[in-house]
Order: C-alpha cells, then sequence, then structure tokens
C-alpha cells in the first residue's frame, strides 16, 4: 500500500506515519527527516538544502525527486511506503504517479490531515524533537516523562531550527502557495480522504486506521 499523508506543517504528518508504519510494516519516506539527517551530517546534499530549511522554503524539486528516485528503489519500499511531507508541489506529485507506475504501483490513498492556523503555529512552537532516534514531542499534547530527555532513547531534545514563529508563518504560506492545491490534484483521482486533525493523537490515528482499512476491503 503506498500512503501519501498531506497536511501543513504541525498537522501531525509525523507523529501518525511512525504509528502507521508499526501497525501495516510500511516504509515511511519523510523528506524532511533525510535532510535534516544529511545537513546534520553535514554532506553534500545537507550543505545544498541548508538554506532552504533554515528559511521555511521549498527545496527546490528536481532534488527532492533525485532523493526519492533513489529511495523507491531499495526493496524495502516494495512492501508499501507512508510518504511524509512528499509530494509538496503538483510536478512532485506527477513524478511520484511516474516512478510508481513504472513498477507497477499506484497511490492507493492520500489522507488530508485538516488543521487550523492557529493550531499550525502552536503545534510548530512547541514541538520539539529527540537528537538521537527523531522521535517527536509536542510540550503542551504529548510532552516527554522527564523534561527535554526523549523517553524512548534517552536522547537529548531540541526545537528545530524551523520551529520559530516567522520561519513557521512563511512555511505556512509557502504551504498554500505550493502544497495546498495536491489536495484538489489527489480528488481528482478520487482517493483524497479529509480528516479532522485537530482531535487528539489518538483520535487521529483512529480515524486515519478506519479509513486504510475502508480502502483495503473495497
Ligand atoms: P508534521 O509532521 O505534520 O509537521 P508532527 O507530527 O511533527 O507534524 O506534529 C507537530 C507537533 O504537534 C508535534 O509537537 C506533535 O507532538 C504535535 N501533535 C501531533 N499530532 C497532534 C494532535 N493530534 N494533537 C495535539 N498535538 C499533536
Ligand atoms: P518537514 O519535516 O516535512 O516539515 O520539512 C522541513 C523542510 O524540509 C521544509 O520546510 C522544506 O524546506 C524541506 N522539504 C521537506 N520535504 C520537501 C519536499 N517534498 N519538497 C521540498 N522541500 C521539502
Amino acid at each position: 500500500m503506498y500512503i501519501i499523508l498531506l497536511g501543513p506543517p504541525g498537522a501531525g504528518k509525523g507523529t501518525q506515519s511512525r504509528r502507521l508504519a508499526q501497525e501495516y510494516n510500511l516504509k515511511i519516506i519523510s523528506t524532511g527527516d533525510i535532510f535534516r539527517e544529511e545537513i546534520r551530517k553535514e554532506s553534500e546534499l545537507g550543505k545544498k538544502v541548508k538554506k532552504y530549511l533554515e528559511a521555511g522554503l521549498l527545496v527546490p524539486d528536481h532534488i527532492v525527486i533525485e532523493l526519492v528516485k533513489s529511495i523507491i528503489r531499495y526493496p524495502e519500499c516494495s512492501l508499501g511506503v507512508i510518504f511524509d511531507g512528499f509530494p509538496r508541489t503538483i510536478k512532485q506529485a506527477e513524478e511520484l504517479d511516474r516512478l510508481l507506475s513504472n513498477c507497477n504501483r499506484k497511490v492507493d490513498i492520500a489522507i488530508n490531515i485538516e488543521i487550523s492556523d492557529e493550531d499550525v503555529i502552536k503545534r510548530n512552537t512547541y514541538r520539539r524533537v529527540c537528537i538521537n532516534c527523531g522521535r517527536v514531542y509536542h510540550l503542551i499534547f504529548d510532552p516527554p516523562k522527564t523534561s527535554d530527555i526523549c523517553d524512548f532513547c534517552g536522547g537529548k531534545l531540541i526545537q528545530r531550527k524551523d520551529d520559530k514563529e516567522d520561519v513557521i508563518r512563511k512555511r505556512l504560506e509557502v504551504y498554500r502557495q505550493w502544497t495546498r492545491p495536491i489536495i484538489q490534484y489527489y480528488s481528482e483521482k478520487n482517493i483524497l480522504v479529509n480528516i479532522d486533525g485537530t482531535k487528539n493523537i489518538d483520535e487521529v490515528y483512529n480515524q486515519i486506521k478506519t479509513v486504510i482499512e475502508k480502502r483495503v476491503k473495497s
């Protein structure tokens, strides 16, 4: 199964994709996580994309598409993938369709997690991420047991550089301009499902599970 999680920054795509990947044994392709890791390693790719992430701008399509092209070939992707943060432009969505159709596959479902602009600011401002395992917390809605320490691996929790209010607002603007049109793209293909992302993490998860299981049965 090939599932896309859509939604503005902070909608809960990363949080939900981790749970879903475990339950349905799917590989996660999170382009944002990959870019952050490459920046941390100071790789060539990391050096190329750093300025875009720090400014809250999109990494150019050709770089993102090359990256996804190289990962999707991995054998573990043949069992199914959850895409988190990809595609983010119509061009990326079209390229993904092409890549999948080359191996007789297709996007099965695009799940659009909806939250308000006010929630976008609240979710991102109080997000904290483990520098070691990448697990995501929220200081109010999903806090770690011990402040600044990851419950799972004991790693240090940090705030993403792009989770400062001015950059969050820029990311929201970029989302509106470039990414929101993808909702229509998948709606026209009859594979779009809207989910109320304002509920708590478990409730959002249950809504998504219901949608996936309905799709599996049909
Ligand atoms: P995205 O991957 O869409 O940017 P994340 O999964 O990183 O979003 O979630 C953004 C922040 O909101 C994190 O701090 C996370 O803990 C928190 N969060 C995620 N889902 C919910 C929810 N349903 N209710 C409250 N907070 C949530
Ligand atoms: P995310 O972790 O999904 O919030 O992404 C963080 C940042 O990585 C974005 O603000 C972009 O700079 C970059 N990025 C991640 N995925 C993409 C993508 N599919 N296309 C362009 N830029 C991306």
